[in-house]
């Protein structure tokens, strides 16, 4: 997971359903997420499962595990099932910048993968 600490800009509180589609404002439906990923995501739910095509909601960090859905191998976020490969497609997991940066954070021993 990307630690707040290494980041130049406040992690913020974000809606995992958006109001606009009337996600409460409680602590089930709210997630701590980078700028990067809560920019990427707006008010979206989810996308097109990239391999299949069909609507799929976006991993939710309240009531799914990380490690059921994503697998980290080097730098790369690997998506394990149709969530994490929308999240991973849309939040841009994968970006080269976001690689790179993982790939320091790693090699200082402060990336810690989610459980
Ligand atoms: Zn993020």
């Amino acid at each position: 997971m990307y630690p707040q600490e290494a980041s130049f800009l406040a992690f913020e509180m974000e809606h995992i359903i958006a109001e606009k589609h009337s996600g409460a404002t409680v602590a089930e439906n709210l997630a701590l997420a980078c700028p990067y990923c809560n920019r990427a995501k707006g008010t979206d739910l989810g996308s097109l499962d990239p391999d299949t095509g069909l609507l799929t909601s976006f991993f939710n960090p309240r009531t799914q595990r990380w490690v059921e859905h994503f697998r980290l191998e080097g730098a790369e976020i690997v998506a394990l099932t149709p969530e994490g490969r929308v999240t991973v497609s849309i939040m841009q997991f994968n970006q080269l910048d976001r690689r790179q940066e993982r790939q320091h954070l790693i090699a200082a021993g402060q990336y810690e993968v989610p459980l």
